[in-house]
């Protein structure tokens, strides 16, 4: 069927890590002095109790906050976030803690207000920009635009719904 069609997006294979220049490579029980996570098992976990931490680091996050390196970048604009922004600030929190509880180290690490009312939320990863995109869209509607750059490693993200 032409027209009304429902808008899907394409399976994106996320290449992250692979090429991620904060990428190093960790024992078990490395732990972060900045924010305590803990990596054990290959994964990231928050709220680890002490006795498995073994190794102070400074994490990938923590790093590229620091230094203001960041490899996704949502933007979202419009009237009815202008009407929403409580809400919208909501979900993004809320996705965020749901996609740290699977993977604790992506986050936001910091989110722009601009004069014109635009969002500017600035991740650690590209998938977490993606999925925050997601989350906006799959509660608020309107419309997503994923754009990458630089050999796919890094995206910007637009969400945008007029009334
Ligand atoms: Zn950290």
């Amino acid at each position: 069927m032409r027209g009304n069609r429902k808008k899907s997006f394409p399976y994106i294979k996320f290449l992250e890590g692979e090429d991620d220049p904060y990428r190093v490579d960790l024992e078990d029980g490395s732990y972060c002095t900045e924010c305590g996570i803990l990596y054990t098992n290959k994964n990231w976990k928050l709220n680890a109790s002490e006795e498995y931490k073994k190794k102070p680091i400074i994490c990938p996050a923590c790093k590229k906050i620091k230094e203001d390196y960041y490899l996704g970048i949502l933007e979202l604009k419009g009237d009815f976030l202008k009407e929403h922004k409580e809400e919208i600030r909501n979900i993004l929190k809320n996705e965020e803690e749901r996609q740290r509880a699977k993977n604790a180290l992506p986050r936001i690490g910091k989110i722009e207000e601009t004069e014109d009312g635009k969002l500017i939320i600035y991740t650690t990863s590209v998938r977490l920009a993606y999925r925050l995109g997601k989350a906006v869209y799959n509660a608020c509607k309107g419309d997503l635009t994923i754009k990458w750059s630089d050999g796919e490693h890094f995206t910007r993200v637009y969400w945008n719904r007029d009334i």
